[in-house]
Protein backbone atom coordinates (compact mmCIF):
# COMPACT_ATOMS: atom_id res chain seq x y z
CA UNK A 1 0.00 0.00 0.00
CA UNK A 2 1.44 2.68 -0.77
CA UNK A 3 1.93 5.67 2.23
CA UNK A 4 0.41 9.14 2.67
CA UNK A 5 3.70 10.76 1.39
CA UNK A 6 3.94 8.73 -1.28
CA UNK A 7 0.55 9.77 -2.64
CA UNK A 8 1.40 13.33 -1.87
CA UNK A 9 4.31 13.43 -3.91
CA UNK A 10 2.99 11.49 -6.78
CA UNK A 11 0.19 14.69 -6.69
CA UNK A 12 3.03 16.93 -6.89
CA UNK A 13 4.32 14.41 -9.90
CA UNK A 14 1.41 15.27 -12.06
CA UNK A 15 0.89 18.00 -14.73
CA UNK A 16 -0.70 21.10 -13.49
CA UNK A 17 -2.97 21.38 -16.20
CA UNK A 18 -4.09 18.46 -18.43
CA UNK A 19 -6.60 18.58 -21.50
CA UNK A 20 -8.26 15.45 -22.29
CA UNK A 21 -9.99 15.35 -25.58
CA UNK A 22 -11.30 18.99 -25.36
CA UNK A 23 -13.14 19.70 -28.34
CA UNK A 24 -15.38 23.09 -28.39
CA UNK A 25 -18.34 23.85 -31.04
CA UNK A 26 -19.77 27.01 -31.60
CA UNK A 27 -24.07 26.93 -31.91
CA UNK A 28 -23.53 26.64 -35.59
CA UNK A 29 -21.36 23.62 -35.06
CA UNK A 30 -18.50 25.29 -36.25
CA UNK A 31 -15.35 23.57 -34.41
CA UNK A 32 -12.72 26.05 -32.59
CA UNK A 33 -10.60 23.41 -30.84
CA UNK A 34 -10.89 19.80 -31.68
CA UNK A 35 -9.84 17.23 -29.74
CA UNK A 36 -6.85 18.77 -27.94
CA UNK A 37 -5.44 16.23 -25.55
CA UNK A 38 -2.10 18.08 -24.04
CA UNK A 39 -0.28 18.66 -20.41
CA UNK A 40 1.38 21.62 -18.95
CA UNK A 41 4.22 20.93 -16.76
CA UNK A 42 4.02 22.44 -13.13
CA UNK A 43 6.44 24.96 -12.56
CA UNK A 44 7.15 25.44 -16.49
CA UNK A 45 6.59 27.66 -19.56
CA UNK A 46 4.63 26.33 -21.99
CA UNK A 47 4.44 28.42 -25.23
CA UNK A 48 1.58 28.16 -27.58
CA UNK A 49 1.84 29.33 -31.34
CA UNK A 50 -0.01 28.73 -34.20
CA UNK A 51 -1.55 31.12 -37.13
CA UNK A 52 -3.55 33.76 -36.16
CA UNK A 53 -7.47 32.05 -35.89
CA UNK A 54 -5.76 29.13 -34.88
CA UNK A 55 -7.77 28.66 -31.27
CA UNK A 56 -5.18 29.87 -29.13
CA UNK A 57 -6.64 32.27 -27.30
CA UNK A 58 -9.99 30.15 -27.15
CA UNK A 59 -7.68 27.34 -25.27
CA UNK A 60 -6.39 30.09 -23.03
CA UNK A 61 -10.10 30.95 -21.90
CA UNK A 62 -10.94 27.15 -21.22
CA UNK A 63 -8.26 27.10 -18.96
CA UNK A 64 -9.81 29.57 -16.22
CA UNK A 65 -13.05 29.02 -17.77
CA UNK A 66 -13.72 32.80 -19.25
CA UNK A 67 -15.05 30.22 -22.29
CA UNK A 68 -16.61 27.19 -20.14
CA UNK A 69 -15.18 23.79 -21.32
CA UNK A 70 -17.27 20.56 -21.40
CA UNK A 71 -17.12 18.28 -18.22
CA UNK A 72 -14.14 16.46 -18.14
CA UNK A 73 -11.70 17.73 -20.41
CA UNK A 74 -9.94 20.24 -18.33
CA UNK A 75 -7.93 19.17 -15.02
CA UNK A 76 -6.14 21.43 -12.69
CA UNK A 77 -3.96 19.28 -10.65
CA UNK A 78 -6.05 16.82 -11.41
CA UNK A 79 -9.23 17.91 -10.17
CA UNK A 80 -12.21 18.76 -13.38
CA UNK A 81 -12.14 22.85 -13.35
CA UNK A 82 -15.78 22.73 -14.00
CA UNK A 83 -16.58 20.98 -10.75
CA UNK A 84 -14.77 24.23 -9.00
CA UNK A 85 -15.72 27.40 -7.81
CA UNK A 86 -15.11 29.78 -10.88
CA UNK A 87 -13.86 32.39 -8.90
CA UNK A 88 -11.78 30.46 -6.76
CA UNK A 89 -10.32 29.22 -9.98
CA UNK A 90 -9.74 32.70 -11.11
CA UNK A 91 -7.56 33.27 -7.96
CA UNK A 92 -5.10 30.20 -8.26
CA UNK A 93 -5.22 31.15 -12.26
CA UNK A 94 -4.63 34.74 -13.37
CA UNK A 95 -4.54 36.42 -16.42
CA UNK A 96 -2.85 38.74 -18.72
CA UNK A 97 -3.60 40.52 -22.05
CA UNK A 98 -2.31 42.11 -24.39
CA UNK A 99 -3.53 45.41 -23.38
CA UNK A 100 -3.57 45.43 -19.53
CA UNK A 101 -6.96 47.35 -18.39
CA UNK A 102 -5.88 49.21 -15.45
CA UNK A 103 -8.80 51.05 -13.33
CA UNK A 104 -8.54 55.05 -12.56
CA UNK A 105 -6.65 55.41 -9.28
CA UNK A 106 -3.13 54.42 -8.11
CA UNK A 107 -1.18 51.70 -8.50
CA UNK A 108 -1.82 50.21 -5.06
CA UNK A 109 -5.35 50.68 -5.65
CA UNK A 110 -5.20 48.55 -8.93
CA UNK A 111 -2.46 46.14 -7.05
CA UNK A 112 -4.98 45.51 -4.13
CA UNK A 113 -8.18 44.98 -6.23
CA UNK A 114 -8.27 41.13 -5.93
CA UNK A 115 -7.90 40.71 -1.91
CA UNK A 116 -10.00 44.41 -1.54
CA UNK A 117 -12.78 42.48 -3.61
CA UNK A 118 -12.59 39.71 -1.12
CA UNK A 119 -13.07 41.90 2.18
CA UNK A 120 -9.67 42.22 2.61
CA UNK A 121 -6.89 45.20 2.73
CA UNK A 122 -3.18 44.50 1.53
CA UNK A 123 -0.47 46.58 3.60
CA UNK A 124 1.68 49.33 2.26
CA UNK A 125 5.00 46.63 2.39
CA UNK A 126 2.58 44.02 0.50
CA UNK A 127 1.85 46.37 -2.12
CA UNK A 128 5.51 47.05 -2.37
CA UNK A 129 6.81 43.50 -2.25
CA UNK A 130 4.28 42.58 -4.93
CA UNK A 131 5.19 45.28 -7.49
CA UNK A 132 8.57 44.13 -6.90
CA UNK A 133 8.47 40.81 -7.60
CA UNK A 134 6.56 42.31 -11.04
CA UNK A 135 9.88 44.13 -11.72
CA UNK A 136 9.01 47.77 -10.33
CA UNK A 137 9.71 49.80 -7.66
CA UNK A 138 8.11 50.22 -4.65
CA UNK A 139 7.42 53.55 -5.00
CA UNK A 140 5.52 53.34 -7.86
CA UNK A 141 2.44 52.16 -5.59
CA UNK A 142 1.18 55.86 -5.23
CA UNK A 143 1.58 57.17 -9.00
CA UNK A 144 -1.18 57.25 -10.84
CA UNK A 145 -2.23 54.71 -13.37
CA UNK A 146 -3.11 56.85 -16.34
CA UNK A 147 1.06 57.92 -15.49
CA UNK A 148 2.46 54.78 -16.55
CA UNK A 149 3.78 53.62 -19.76
CA UNK A 150 2.54 50.23 -21.68
CA UNK A 151 5.39 48.11 -19.88
CA UNK A 152 4.86 49.81 -16.60
CA UNK A 153 1.31 49.50 -16.87
CA UNK A 154 1.89 45.49 -17.75
CA UNK A 155 3.84 44.73 -14.89
CA UNK A 156 1.55 46.61 -12.90
CA UNK A 157 -0.85 44.37 -13.97
CA UNK A 158 1.27 41.53 -13.29
CA UNK A 159 1.49 42.84 -9.84
CA UNK A 160 -2.24 42.92 -9.58
CA UNK A 161 -2.56 38.87 -10.40
CA UNK A 162 0.12 38.22 -8.05
CA UNK A 163 -1.59 39.69 -5.61
CA UNK A 164 -4.29 36.63 -5.42
CA UNK A 165 -1.09 34.31 -5.12
CA UNK A 166 -1.97 32.22 -8.61
CA UNK A 167 -0.50 29.30 -8.89
CA UNK A 168 -0.78 29.18 -12.96
CA UNK A 169 -0.75 32.40 -14.91
CA UNK A 170 -2.12 32.93 -18.18
CA UNK A 171 -0.37 34.95 -21.18
CA UNK A 172 -1.90 36.20 -24.16
CA UNK A 173 0.21 37.96 -26.23
CA UNK A 174 1.21 40.01 -23.30
CA UNK A 175 4.29 41.81 -24.67
CA UNK A 176 2.92 42.52 -28.19
CA UNK A 177 2.02 46.36 -27.56
CA UNK A 178 5.51 46.60 -25.93
CA UNK A 179 8.76 47.94 -27.12
CA UNK A 180 11.72 45.80 -27.54
CA UNK A 181 13.24 46.75 -23.95
CA UNK A 182 9.71 46.91 -22.17
CA UNK A 183 9.00 43.18 -23.66
CA UNK A 184 12.60 41.95 -22.68
CA UNK A 185 11.61 43.39 -18.91
CA UNK A 186 8.44 41.37 -19.05
CA UNK A 187 10.11 38.51 -19.96
CA UNK A 188 12.18 38.50 -17.47
CA UNK A 189 9.72 39.13 -14.58
CA UNK A 190 7.88 36.16 -15.55
CA UNK A 191 10.98 33.62 -15.64
CA UNK A 192 11.80 35.02 -12.25
CA UNK A 193 8.47 34.21 -10.77
CA UNK A 194 8.90 30.70 -12.37
CA UNK A 195 12.19 30.25 -10.72
CA UNK A 196 11.36 31.88 -7.43
CA UNK A 197 7.43 31.04 -6.81
CA UNK A 198 7.63 27.82 -9.35
CA UNK A 199 4.56 29.53 -11.33
CA UNK A 200 2.91 27.61 -14.11
CA UNK A 201 2.57 29.55 -17.10
CA UNK A 202 0.60 29.51 -20.31
CA UNK A 203 1.68 31.79 -22.40
CA UNK A 204 0.36 32.58 -25.95
CA UNK A 205 3.03 34.11 -28.27
CA UNK A 206 2.95 35.36 -31.92
CA UNK A 207 6.86 35.80 -31.66
CA UNK A 208 9.37 32.70 -32.62
CA UNK A 209 12.23 34.56 -30.82
CA UNK A 210 9.98 35.38 -27.53
CA UNK A 211 9.47 31.55 -27.63
CA UNK A 212 13.06 30.34 -27.97
CA UNK A 213 13.45 33.20 -25.07
CA UNK A 214 11.28 31.93 -22.40
CA UNK A 215 9.45 28.13 -23.22
CA UNK A 216 10.10 25.26 -21.59
CA UNK A 217 8.02 23.45 -23.58
CA UNK A 218 5.68 24.54 -26.49
CA UNK A 219 2.69 23.49 -28.55
CA UNK A 220 2.07 24.62 -32.19
CA UNK A 221 -2.29 24.76 -32.94
CA UNK A 222 -3.16 25.23 -36.49
CA UNK A 223 -7.05 25.33 -37.34
CA UNK A 224 -8.07 24.02 -33.89
CA UNK A 225 -5.94 21.05 -33.45
CA UNK A 226 -2.86 20.81 -31.84
CA UNK A 227 -0.07 19.70 -34.67
CA UNK A 228 2.98 19.40 -32.47
CA UNK A 229 4.34 20.04 -28.58
CA UNK A 230 7.81 19.30 -27.31
CA UNK A 231 11.03 21.16 -26.81
CA UNK A 232 11.19 24.52 -28.46
CA UNK A 233 14.76 24.13 -29.51
CA UNK A 234 14.20 21.09 -31.12
CA UNK A 235 10.93 21.89 -32.83
CA UNK A 236 11.49 24.68 -34.29
CA UNK A 237 14.92 24.13 -35.87
CA UNK A 238 15.05 20.72 -36.59
CA UNK A 239 13.98 18.23 -38.97
CA UNK A 240 10.73 19.19 -41.40
CA UNK A 241 8.73 19.91 -38.41
CA UNK A 242 5.70 21.99 -39.37
CA UNK A 243 7.04 24.61 -35.93
CA UNK A 244 9.77 25.44 -38.59
CA UNK A 245 7.63 25.52 -41.27
CA UNK A 246 5.69 28.33 -38.96
CA UNK A 247 9.26 30.24 -37.73
CA UNK A 248 9.92 30.41 -41.52
CA UNK A 249 6.68 32.15 -41.91
CA UNK A 250 4.96 29.06 -43.93
CA UNK A 251 2.02 28.58 -42.19
P1 LIG B 1 -6.08 32.87 -31.99
O1 LIG B 1 -5.95 33.37 -30.59
O2 LIG B 1 -5.20 31.69 -32.28
O3 LIG B 1 -5.85 33.95 -33.00
P2 LIG B 1 -8.90 32.52 -31.36
O4 LIG B 1 -8.92 31.51 -30.27
O5 LIG B 1 -9.09 33.94 -30.98
O6 LIG B 1 -7.57 32.33 -32.23
O7 LIG B 1 -10.04 32.16 -32.41
C1 LIG B 1 -10.15 30.86 -32.98
C2 LIG B 1 -11.35 30.84 -33.87
O8 LIG B 1 -12.53 30.97 -33.10
C3 LIG B 1 -11.39 31.95 -34.90
O9 LIG B 1 -11.91 31.41 -36.09
C4 LIG B 1 -12.33 32.96 -34.29
O10 LIG B 1 -12.96 33.69 -35.29
C5 LIG B 1 -13.30 32.06 -33.54
N1 LIG B 1 -13.85 32.71 -32.34
C6 LIG B 1 -13.14 33.16 -31.29
N2 LIG B 1 -13.95 33.67 -30.35
C7 LIG B 1 -15.21 33.53 -30.81
C8 LIG B 1 -16.51 33.85 -30.29
N3 LIG B 1 -16.66 34.42 -29.10
N4 LIG B 1 -17.58 33.54 -31.07
C9 LIG B 1 -17.43 32.98 -32.26
N5 LIG B 1 -16.24 32.64 -32.78
C10 LIG B 1 -15.16 32.91 -32.09
MG1 LIG C 1 -5.50 35.25 -29.84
Amino acid sequence: MKSRNQAVENLADQPKFKLKNLTLALQDDALILRDISLEFPAGQVTCLIGPSGSGKSTLLRCLNRLWEPPAGTVFLGGVDITSLDVLALRRKVGMLFQTPALFDGTVADNVAFGPVLRGKSLSDERVGDLLEMAGLPRAMASKSSDELSGGEAQRAALARALANEPEVLLLDEPTSALDPAATRQVEESILHLRDTLGLTVVWVSHSVEQVMRVADTMALLANGRLQEAGDPAHLLSSGHHLSKDFAAGRM
